[in-house]
């Protein structure tokens, strides 16, 4: 089976009914670009950035430690782009003592400063990654992405922090290149403001595990509650469809990059409800190329409707 699929690396990820998907990489370091690119990967369509932050005592990564960390990506993409998500610590990803700020020091980490709180709570950190993500932009194809948002002033925080970051860089007379805008959709309050991101931002790239967690109140790491952790729980499904639709309607690209992009359960779903990019581990792609090779995009809308109607989606999945 394993050799059945390697040979599906070159072959185009198209359905059926002739629509090209969209397969990207979830990447956690610049050298996961090898088996980014050795899965067939198109690009990478999350590069979690923490793990560059975590695990070192809390003394962060300095602007060149992490121009030269996303320049080794881009390298490694051979012109294929990378999307680079700025850092996402806290809850589940807690920093280590000694960065002043642990997820321990927080009631309750989940719902408090992680992500894009973290990284606007300390601009001067925040303009360290943004300039040497502009920096390495220089080099290949960056799509930055936003983790966490939920409100317009973070929007606004973030847009003018880049703004300044470039200013600085010009300051410098430092090379630095273009990059295309991204926002994760991963607070359900952000699921339900899309025209707001969608005026903002060039793309949307919808977080379902963080969705999940946040839409059902389920700790996505507590075993206790793991059996009410429901992707295709209807609230969930309503959220998801209404993203893509609302982003392929104004003509931005949608990806999901949450593990469901990743499960072949979810692959022919995912497609019925319109979605025609992916962000998964790399191992997983010719997997879910697999599906998308033996599905129907047309028919598969009819089905999800069905879906999304249902008061038991998961009776139907098997459909
Ligand atoms: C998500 O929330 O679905 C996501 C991709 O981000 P992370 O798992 O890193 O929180
Ligand atoms: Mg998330």
């Amino acid at each position: 089976e394993r050799e059945r699929l390697s040979r599906l690396k070159n072959t185009p990820a198209v359905t059926l009914d002739g629509h090209r998907i969209e397969l990207l990489a979830n990447i956690e370091q610049p050298d996961d670009a090898v088996a980014a690119l050795k899965a067939g990967a198109v690009g990478v369509g999350l590069f979690r950035t923490e793990f560059l932050f975590m695990g070192r005592d809390g003394k962060l990564p300095d602007e060149e430690e992490q121009y030269q960390a996303y320049r080794r990506a881009v390298d490694g993409m051979q012109g294929l782009p990378v999307t680079i998500r700025s850092v996402d610590v806290g809850a589940d990803k807690p920093l280590d003592r000694g960065a002043g700020r642990s997820a321990d020091d927080y009631l309750n980490p989940a719902l408090g400063l992680r992500a894009i709180r973290w990284s606007l709570a300390d601009p001067a950190m925040f303009l360290v990654q943004l300039r040497a993500v502009l920096r390495a932009a220089a080099h290949g194809p960056i799509n930055l992405l936003i983790p966490m948002l939920a409100h317009a002033s973070e929007i606004r925080q973030t847009l003018s922090l880049i703004d300044k970051a470039r200013e600085q860089l010009d300051a410098r007379a430092q090379v630095y290149g273009p990059v295309r805008l991204g926002a994760m959709i991963e607070v359900p309050a952000a699921a339900l403001t899309i025209p707001l991101f969608l005026r903002h931002f060039d793309f949307l790239s919808i977080g379902t595990n963080d969705l999940i967690q946040y839409t059902l109140a389920i700790d996505r790491a507590d075993e206790a509650v793991a059996h009410l952790y429901d992707p295709v729980h209807p609230a969930v499904l309503h959220l998801l469809a209404s993203c893509i639709t609302q982003a392929r309607d104004a003509g931005k690209g949608v990806s999901v990059c949450g593990e469901m992009a990743g499960d072949i359960s979810m692959t022919r779903l995912l497609l019925g409800l319109g979605l025609r990019s992916f962000s998964m581990h790399p191992s997983q792609i010719l997997a879910v190329k697999q599906q998308i090779l033996r599905s129907d995009t047309g028919k598969l809308a009819t089905w999800a409707q069905s879906v999304l109607a249902a008061e038991d989606p998961a009776a139907l999945m098997a459909d």
